[in-house]
């Protein structure tokens, strides 16, 4: 994607008019209202309409009102939004897709690995149950290959309620190629128990709960890999945003393995030399994942990764309610608007779909400022393979 790179720096003269619908005293009739803004009230008033349930129709540029006749060429921010159009694939940010195994095990003929180890990702005091659970993949015909971004499919033993087969659960792949032994023979995943109430009963999801008190030497079916949607970029010198809330870390914990982990940049004779930035999302300290080695990364490079963590239950946004991850990219919008305006950046989001509302207005803040439409950016960078969601 081309963005407008123009140096602006965006002052309180800069008014922008946000047309919003189902937010304030339109709320119950769910119609279209115009706000005009200046830019510093620009981001608060993206969090109220936000809260409020209020849906962003566009923001624009509406006028720079104290612009003297003298002053010099009007900045980006004050002009109407016209990105120009991203080419499909920029040579320098294009992920290869070549070489991707997809289905190599189908639910038919699945392939029986061989549990390792299954230990627990949480600290004392966390709420629930998340795992990490390595499988021996060795002895398949073909080898049961995968990449970092990937996902494979369990198969539960036992039978559905009609007494049919459990179909396959898709989970994301939490080890790189080489997987935690970097013997190439094992897959790893980290799972979190589903549970829930219904009628007041504890439901307890089949797959998840299957997995997480599943003890080595178990034999399991395995179905994949499968996905291209999250691979990583082959270029060294790429930027990585990552976006994570729980579980959706596994992938984020491939990229940065591959990234940082010493054994894997001497296999791989890839030394990543961009910048990454994690964002994830936790209820409590006690239920961040991989926690440790990632603040590792972060001490060893700190020129390229930053750790940027969104503890619900233990910090409070802006407005006094839970720190979501949204939050976290709303107070960096500007900084990250401006990695993203770099064609070597790749954003990757994975977890809660809930996430994704938020983190879009404030990406609409933050291109606006610069007089973009991130409502026309996006599916830009989509095009151009450099905006990889997986949410659920
Ligand atoms: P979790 O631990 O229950 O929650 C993670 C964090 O997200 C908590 O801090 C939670 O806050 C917060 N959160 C809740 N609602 C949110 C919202 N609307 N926006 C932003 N943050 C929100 O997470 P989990 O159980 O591991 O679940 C992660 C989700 O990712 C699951 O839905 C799972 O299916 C999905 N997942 C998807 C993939 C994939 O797409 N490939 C892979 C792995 C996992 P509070 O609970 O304190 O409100």
């Amino acid at each position: 994607m081309r963005v407008s790179t123009a140096t602006t720096s965006c002052s309180d003269s800069h008014v922008f008019t946000v047309v919003v619908q189902g937010y304030g005293s339109a709320q119950e009739s769910n119609a279209e209202r115009s706000i005009s803004v200046p830019f510093s009230r620009l981001q608060s008033l993206m969090q109220s309409i936000s809260q409020l349930g209020g849906k962003v129709i566009s923001v624009t540029a509406a006028s720079d009102a104290s612009a003297a006749p003298a002053a010099p060429a009007a900045p980006a921010a004050a002009k109407k939004a016209t990105p120009t159009k991203a080419p499909a694939k920029p040579a320098a940010a294009a992920v290869h897709h070549a070489d991707v195994p997809v289905n190599l095990y189908k639910p038919k003929t699945p392939f029986i690995g061989t549990v390792t180890e299954n230990y627990s990702l949480l600290a004392e005091g966390a709420i629930g149950r998340v795992n990490h659970i390595t499988f021996d993949l060795s002895g398949g015909d073909p080898h049961l290959r995968y990449v970092e971004g990937q996902s494979i499919g369990i198969i539960p033993d036992g039978e559905d309620a009609n007494g049919k087969p459990h179909k396959l659960r898709l989970y994301s792949i939490a080890s790189t190629r080489h997987g935690d032994d970097m013997a190439d023979n094992t897959v790893s995943l980290c799972v979190r128990q589903l549970q829930y109430e219904k009628d007041g009963e504890t439901i307890n999801g089949v797959c998840s709960t299957f997995l997480c008190d599943i003890e080595p030497g178990a034999k399991v079916k395995i179905t994949g890999p499968v996905g291209k949607e999250m691979l990583l970029p082959d270029d060294e010198d790429a930027n990585v945003i990552m976006l994570a809330t729980g579980t959706g870390i596994a992938p984020m914990r491939t990229y940065l393995r591959r990234m940082f982990e010493p054994t894997e940049r001497e296999k791989n004779g890839w030394h990543f030399k961009g910048k990454a930035w994690l964002f994830m999302g936790a209820p409590t300290t006690a239920n961040l994942l991989y926690d440790d080695d990632f603040n590792r990364y972060a001490s060893e490079f700190p020129e390229n990764f930053r750790y940027t963590k969104a503890i619900s239950r233990e910090q409070q946004n802006a407005n006094g309610g839970r720190m979501y991850i949204q939050d976290r990219v709303s107070e960096n919008a500007e900084e990250i608007f401006s990695w993203i305006e770099n064609p070597k950046t790749h954003v990757y989001m994975c977890g809660l779909r809930g996430m994704e509302p938020g983190i879009d207005e404030a990406m609409t803040a933050a291109a606006a400022a610069k007089g973009l439409a991130w409502h026309e950016l996006r599916p830009q960078l989509k095009k151009a393979e450099r905006w990889h969601v997986e949410t659920y």
